[in-house]
């Protein structure tokens, strides 16, 4: 996902948690990857030989539907910005991919109006 350097996963959980681990823009509940990664593991040590699909590297839609449409992602509110709290925000998957950074400014104003 683009060529921004990494955030640490504590700065992550910080703007999950201050956000109440709902997407900014659609409102949704969103979904922590590596607790499906932990689901998927333990699935697998538990002999489940069939297609778990709670997890998979690339969120993929039939390897991990629930990641592909609400898996938690960090938006950055002002695009190239600076990787601190105040210029991230939560989002799931669907909005993220949905909108490019230069439609931010007209997608925050539709989803204020509604
Ligand atoms: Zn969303």
């Amino acid at each position: 996902m683009g060529s921004r350097p990494l955030l640490s996963k504590a700065l992550n959980v910080a703007v999950f948690r201050r956000d109440g681990w709902l997407c900014c823009w659609c409102k949704r509940p969103v979904i922590f990857a590596p607790v499906m990664k932990y689901l998927e593991l333990e699935y697998r040590k538990a002999g489940d030989a069939g297609r778990v699909a709670y997890y998979h590297a690339h969120w993929t839609r039939d390897g991990a539907p629930l990641l592909d449409e609400l898996g938690a992602v960090i938006d950055h509110i002002k695009a190239g910005g600076a990787n601190d709290m105040d210029n991230l925000a939560t989002a799931c998957n669907k909005c993220n991919g949905q909108k490019s950074d230069s439609a931010l400014d007209q997608w925050r104003t539709r989803s204020a109006n509604q």
